[in-house]
């Protein structure tokens, strides 16, 4: 039987488990934070709490081998892979464009870069950060709830003017599920009206608290449209992934995740893909979901083809049998034999997934909480 504690279920919504004792008492079912309850009476809590229950899609079988260990001596260190969270309208889309150093969203970027799904911007010291270009908690919950965790460090974007709104509180539940580090963005800094110590305060409620506050999430106060805050942004998204330590092997068989992908009218089925280990070259042979194909050209977030693209790195794929789904794997294999036997084999589980109506566990009917 599934179960979950009434802490566990406090957290993954971001409520006080206080109140949720106190609803279930009220409820007639007296509990400790600490005890188990079942199923449906947490599904119970998560309605009257007002969020949402989603199921999980079932149409996902990752057969990237968890037993295929790198070992130390292979692993060099990647960029960071970043998502932007936060309510709609605080800002999201307008930090992604200051942060790419060009405003796509206004039409003034003349085409210089292509939007892609996620992009990497490099520093003058060369060094890397990836941004997932699908902000919001959707995106991210959607991916890990498919086995696709591509996500290192979260920004959680806050209008100063504003304060911490439904989806704000949202996301951060997400961020702590996952436990993922934060860096908190007090954006629209530029506004009369802007208050980032009230922001700071606010923030205590729901357990995230800055440093100015004594704690260890780092906050920066930003202007996304003034362009201000963006170069003590970055500096903390990278002490942040310097903390991470992250890293992967290049020198092997690509594996990825899709990002996004399409059936584009002159070129085929394209999919974005990032690159979470190993190098994918053209002329590689792939399964992707339940998909598979040969590399026959990669172009990168500016639009420019490339030849390889290694760990933390984006890129678009040409040569695929079909449009694969988000967040489908991608593993480079020996040979194309072997890619249409491990896609063939794959569809058959996702047919048989489809057609048995196996109970929702409440694992994977909270994950989207997660
Ligand atoms: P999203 O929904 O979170 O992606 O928010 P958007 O990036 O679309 O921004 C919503 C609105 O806020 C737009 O009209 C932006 O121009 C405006 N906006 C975003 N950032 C700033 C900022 O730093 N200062 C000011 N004054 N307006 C901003
Ligand atoms: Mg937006």
């Amino acid at each position: 039987p599934e179960a979950i504690t009434v802490a566990e279920l406090a957290n993954r919504m971001a409520e006080r488990t206080a109140d949720l004792v106190k609803a279930l008492f009220k409820m007639g079912t007296p509990v400790t934070s600490n005890q188990v309850i079942d199923q449906d009476t947490a599904e119970l809590m998560v309605s009257e709490f007002g969020h949402n229950i989603r199921r999980v899609s079932d149409s996902d079988v990752d057969i990237q081998a968890e037993t295929d260990v790198d070992d130390d001596e292979n692993q060099q260190p990647r960029a960071p892979v970043v998502t932007i969270m936060g309510h709609v309208d605080h800002g999201k889309t307008s930090l992604l464009d200051a942060l790419r150093g060009t405003d796509v969203a206004s039409g003034e970027a003349g085409g210089i870069t292509q939007h892609i799904g996620a992009y990497m911007v490099t520093q003058k010291d060369g060094s890397k950060i990836t941004f997932l270009d699908t902000p919001g908690h959707e995106a991210f919950s959607d991916m890990r709830a498919r086995g696709a965790d591509v996500t290192d460090i979260v920004v959680l974007v806050v209008a100063g003017d504003d304060g911490l709104r439904p989806q704000t509180i949202e996301s951060i539940a997400h961020i702590k599920a996952a436990n993922k580090p934060m860096i908190v963005a007090i954006n629209k800094m530029d506004k009369p009206g802007s208050n980032a110590q009230k922001i700071r305060e606010a923030l205590l409620q729901y357990d995230v608290q800055v440093e100015d506050m004594g704690g260890e999430t780092q906050d920066v106060e930003v202007s996304a449209t003034a362009k201000t805050g963006l170069d003590t942004l970055i500096e903390k998204i990278q002490l942040q992934a310097e903390l991470l330590e992250l890293t992967a092997n290049p020198d092997r068989d690509a594996e990825g995740v899709v990002i996004e992908a399409t059936l584009d009218k002159g070129r085929g089925p394209v999919a974005t893909v990032l690159v979470r280990r190993g190098t994918l070259k053209t002329g590689d042979i792939f399964v992707v979901g339940a998909e598979s194909g040969k590399v026959r050209a990669l172009v990168d977030d500016k639009g420019k083809q490339v030849k390889s693209a290694g760990p933390s790195v984006p890129v678009e794929i040409l040569g695929l049998s079909g449009v694969p789904l988000s967040a489908d794997p991608l593993s480079v294999v020996e040979n194309e034999a072997r890619a249409r036997e491990v896609a063939a084999y794959r569809a058959s589980v996702i047919q048989q997934k489809r057609t048995t109506t196996a109970p929702a566990s409440l694992e994977s009917m909270f994950s989207a909480l997660r």
